[in-house]
């Protein structure tokens, strides 16, 4: 187990580590074998080299002693033949030779023991040839004439014999060394084949090793390479590389670092598509409608709700974004106080990561729990130290919020507090300019928004058209009166004029000041006749209810009603056509488009 441990590792991190411990180990089995080897070798070689020297020191040393007794037997026999002294010198030196080269055979017999036997019988049969032939010579020289040719004969015959002996067991020793030798050769080829045989074996293995472990190395490297390339060429796949080891895990980091790019930059975009829908949006409402939108997408969560505080400092739901409904009706908090001063005495935005732990106190957030809502965040919306409102994130997931989301969503506030402040402002000066300066009723350009409006209200359902009117009013011989009055006081009529249209025209009839001393009010879901009773009151009010009791002031009226189908100018020219034909009935009276309803003037 630990043996495995030390050549696998979990954790590529150590490939590096674990090539340089498996070389070491290599090594260290390479330098045994090639040691083993060496030592194998040794023993088989030196044995084997060891017996041919012997053989060759035998053969060597039994040529020396035939050499020894026939010098011996030559100087023996030529002083016997001859009587030569000098010829003695020889056999002596044969005899010191044989003595010395005996007693050498005879310590090295154990060398050779194949061939202990035969040259032990050569040595015996050398030591008879001495006993029996080698008498010293003074002695021989006396007994010269005895030794006759017989014993002559004899000593010749065993000498040949012996001769012939050591021929044999040379020739035997010799065949031996040349095998020995052919043996010591072969084995010392086999030994350098096998030697290197194991070394490239072992050396393939190391090679095997070395590059399978390298393609680990590289191909994580690999899978970096094409990970950081995927960035450089904004790829969106990058390969999935499921390694443990750090280059793998780096590699995943790429990928996941990848992933999160992708998901910011996508929040990114969105932001910026909040960014301009806020900076485009024409009205209060449309910012409202914006923020929900747009934040529930950046979001994903499962509902959103802005609050925000009315003119009288009070909180109250603006907009409330709940399953793919967006509400845009103003209620009130129930229990607002209440339920926002934890929130608003804290002064920063609050999480409440995990209802479980903890909630927002109050009732509302006890039906939230109800509903199944697990986690929420409230985001407060500042104008400077302010706060004016209250952006409300909720999930029925718990720990869907996080402090990141939580900063992000802060940063993102006092863009929508300015959105809504520009959105005011734009409202406001939008209302200006539909307004006229001098009576501060809607004024001409309005009059034909509202009427556009109006006209698509009606048509909207095709089978029940819904009725709509027109009263268009002219002040009587108004060029005449700023004439003998004056333009200030023609004036002052026609903002009196205009109160009265505003204090007695019913709730949701819409006065304007159409031009001059012209006047018009529109009468949704009104009929001609109601429409025609509404002139004819404004038509006494104004006579009876002048703003000086030193003149009287007289207006005519034409009433008109939009026929389904009829486009709206149709209904200015109608109404236009009435008024033409009450000034030229005589003035102060109504007409409608269809017949002349004044009777009274
Ligand atoms: P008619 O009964 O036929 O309507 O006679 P008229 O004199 O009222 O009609 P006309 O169109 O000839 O004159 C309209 C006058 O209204 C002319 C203009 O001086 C006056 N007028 C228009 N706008 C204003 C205004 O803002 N202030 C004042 N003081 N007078 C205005
Ligand atoms: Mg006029
Ligand atoms: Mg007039």
């Amino acid at each position: 187990m630990r043996l495995r441990g030390f050549f696998r590792h979990e954790n590529e991190t150590k490939l590096g580590t674990l090539l340089i411990r498996f070389s070491l180990v290599f090594f260290a089995v390479f330098a045994l074998l090639l040691s083993g080897g060496y030592l194998l070798q040794n023993h088989f070689i030196k044995t084997s080299y060891l017996q041919v020297r012997d053989l060759a020191f035998l053969t060597e040393n039994l040529d020396l002693l035939e050499k020894a007794l026939v010098e011996q037997e030559n100087g023996r026999r030529g002083f016997i033949l001859t009587g030569e002294e000098s010829l003695l010198a020889s056999y002596e030196r044969g005899t010191a030779d044989y003595e010395r080269i005996i007693r050498i055979l005879e310590t090295n017999i154990p060398l050779t023991a194949g061939f202990s036997s035969d040259i032990k019988s050569v040595l015996a049969d050398a030591k008879l040839l001495q006993s029996a032939y080698d008498r010293p010579l003074p002695n021989l020289a006396e007994v010269g004439s005895s030794l006759g040719r017989a014993d002559m004969q004899d000593g010749e015959q065993f000498f040949f014999e012996l001769n012939t002996k050591f021929d044999d067991l040379s020739e035997l020793i010799s065949v031996q060394r040349t095998f020995e030798r052919g043996r010591l050769l072969r084995l010392i080829t086999l030994t350098l084949a096998l030697t290197a045989a194991v070394a490239l074996l072992a050396l393939a293995l190391y090679i095997y090793f070395i590059v399978k472990n390298i393609k680990r190395l590289v191909h994580p490297l690999t899978e970096l390479d094409r990970a950081i390339s995927s960035y450089e060429g904004s790829q969106t796949g990058i390969s999935s590389y499921t390694s443990t080891g750090e280059l793998g895990r780096l590699v995943n980091a790429f990928h996941r670092m990848g992933q999160d790019m992708r998901r910011e930059s996508e929040k990114l975009e969105e932001t910026y598509k909040m960014i301009d829908a806020l900076n485009r949006a024409d009205s209060v409402q449309d910012v409202y409608r914006e923020t929900l939108l747009h934040m529930r997408q950046l979001v994903q969560c499962d509902k959103i709700s802005l609050i925000m505080q009315n003119p009288d400092k009070r909180f109250s739901f603006k907009a409330v974004l709940q399953n793919e409904r967006l509400n845009l009706k103003e209620t009130l908090l129930p229990n607002e106080r209440h339920e926002l001063r934890e929130l608003v005495q804290s002064g920063t935005s609050l999480l409440y990561e995990d209802w479980h732990r903890k909630r927002p106190p109050g009732e509302l957030a006890d039906r939230l729990h109800e509903e199944g809502f697990r986690s929420s965040v409230h985001v407060l919306l500042k104008k400077e130290a302010r706060i004016v409102g209250i952006l409300t994130l909720l999930s029925l997931e718990p720990g869907f919020f996080t402090a990141i989301k939580k900063q992000r969503l802060e940063k993102l506030a006092p863009m929508i507090v300015t959105a809504i402040e520009n959105a005011r402002q734009t409202d406001r000066i939008q209302s200006l300019a539909m307004r006229d300066g001098l009576t501060g009723l809607w004024n001409r350009r309005h009059f034909e928004n509202v009427l556009g409006r109006l006209e698509q209200e009606s048509c909207a359902d095709a089978g029940r058209p819904r009725p709509l009117c027109l009263i268009m009013l002219d002040v009587d011989r108004f060029k005449q009166f700023n004439d003998t009055r004056g333009h200030q006081e023609g004036d002052a009529v026609l903002k009196h004029i205009s109160l009265l249209l505003q204090a007695y025209c019913r709730f949701g009839d819409l006065p304007f000041r159409f031009g001059g001393e012209e006047f018009a009010v529109l009468l949704p879901d009104t009929q001609l006749e109601e429409a025609a009773a509404v002139a004819d009151r404004l038509c006494r009010l104004i006579e009876f209810d002048s703003p000086s009791p030193e003149y009287v002031v007289t207006a005519s009226f034409g009433v008109a009603q939009l026929h389904s189908g009829q486009p709206s100018q149709e209904l200015i020219r109608s109404a236009d056509s009435a008024l033409y034909r009450a000034k030229a009935l005589g003035r102060n009276r109504v007409c409608t488009d269809t017949q002349d309803l004044n009777d009274s003037a």
